[in-house]
């Protein structure tokens, strides 16, 4: 039986592009070759890339002044790599802390400048996004996490910023129409919402760059990466392929404003059942409910091992809760259809007529 996959990351992807992806692994375009023992500097792959890039430039309507790249390392990287090439030594930048991959940003900047932690919303294990903080003038940027993937919050409006803002946003990018132009860089690990693990987007605005003193290692300057379009050393040629196949699927799918659209119905669906149901109840405030992660707690312990053994019977699968919340999660990204989604509501009103 096929699993109604609720996994936070890796997380599902559109069935059309696994299979797409199978079909390159075994014959790229039918070149005889498999796409993972071509040179990522042929022109096969070129066009990959290529591809990858314009997809991004269009979905997040940036221009000229901004470099789209695919990184190694992992979001994780970007927590160190954003400050060392952004931030010099004595300035600051002012960070919110809204969950734990937060402040896992906060904690590596703080190794390359002063660190500011203009918001936090630590006081309540992290169940809300704080609200009515001001950025201050000599801060060199802003750093924001969009989506709390741990938590289940997410920003539902942009912070006032006049200096660059720096987002997070692993978990929510192309879940929703942004405008790129409005940040100052971008960065998201592929394997929550546009690809298998392995691959780092990054998107910067190029005047941004170029104003540390200190010595960058030259994998880690982002100049580098924008010299050779990401192709500087081997990049992660696989997971750049998927990530492409999931731009074709999002923008045959509506876009942005498509992808909006169903990840609203899909939250509605499971927050409205959530909410009316006696035995569970909502593990965030309601107005900062993430579209991506939806967190819930069982009223009763015994309903929660109940509730988890039955969820697992109709095949949803991936719904603990992360330990620093504990209950469930269930994570609906943009490939999550409908369907799976209605499944895991059926399985909580039955449960509820049993047991509530
Ligand atoms: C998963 C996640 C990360 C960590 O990503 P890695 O690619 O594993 O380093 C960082 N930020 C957010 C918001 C995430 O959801």
């Amino acid at each position: 039986m096929k699993k109604h996959n609720f996994s936070p990351g890796p997380a599902i992807l559109p069935a059309s592009v696994l299979e797409e992806a199978a079909q390159a692994v075994s014959d790229f375009n039918g070149m005889g070759l498999s796409l993972l023992e071509i040179s990522h500097r042929s022109a096969a792959f070129t066009a990959v890339m290529e591809e990858a890039v314009a997809s991004v430039n269009e979905l997040l309507d940036l221009d000229d002044d901004y470099s789209v790249l695919f990184l190694s390392g992992g979001a994780s990287s970007q927590f160190f790599m954003t400050a060392m090439n952004l931030l010099n030594e004595g300035e600051t930048a002012c960070y919110a802390d809204t969950g734990t991959w937060a402040s896992k940003a906060i904690k590596e900047a703080k190794l390359f400048g002063t660190i500011e932690v203009i918001a936090s919303s630590k006081d309540k294990n992290y169940s809300y996004i704080p609200r009515g903080w001001k950025v201050p003038a000599y801060a060199k940027y802003l750093h924001i996490t969009t989506n709390n993937t741990i938590f289940g919050t997410q920003y539902h409006w942009l912070p006032e910023s006049d200096a660059p803002i720096v987002a997070d946003m692993s978990s929510d990018i192309f879940s929703r129409p942004i405008d790129g132009k409005n940040f100052g860089l971008i960065y998201a690990g592929a394997q929550k919402n546009l690809g298998p693990s392995g691959v780092t987007l990054v998107v910067v605005k190029k005047d941004l760059l170029g104003k540390v003193n200190r010595v960058l290692p030259s994998m880690l300057n982002y100049q580098t990466h924008i010299a050779e379009n990401s192709l500087y050393n081997t990049p992660p040629v696989f997971p750049i392929y998927v990530s492409m196949l999931t731009m074709r699927w999002i923008k045959a799918n509506g876009g942005l404003e498509g992808m909006e659209v169903i990840n609203r119905r899909k939250a509605q669906l499971l927050y409205d059942e959530i909410d009316a149901n006696p035995c569970f109840e909502g593990a965030t405030v309601k107005e900062d409910r993430s579209l991506m992660n939806v967190t819930f707690l069982a009223k009763t312990p015994e309903w929660e091992a109940a509730f988890a053994s039955a969820a697992k019977d109709a095949g949803c699968v991936e719904i603990k809760g992360h330990r620093s919340v504990g209950g469930f999660r269930a994570s609906i990204y943009n490939a999550m259809p409908i369907e799976s989604v209605q499944v895991l509501v059926d399985v909580m009103r039955d449960f509820a007529q049993k047991n509530g």
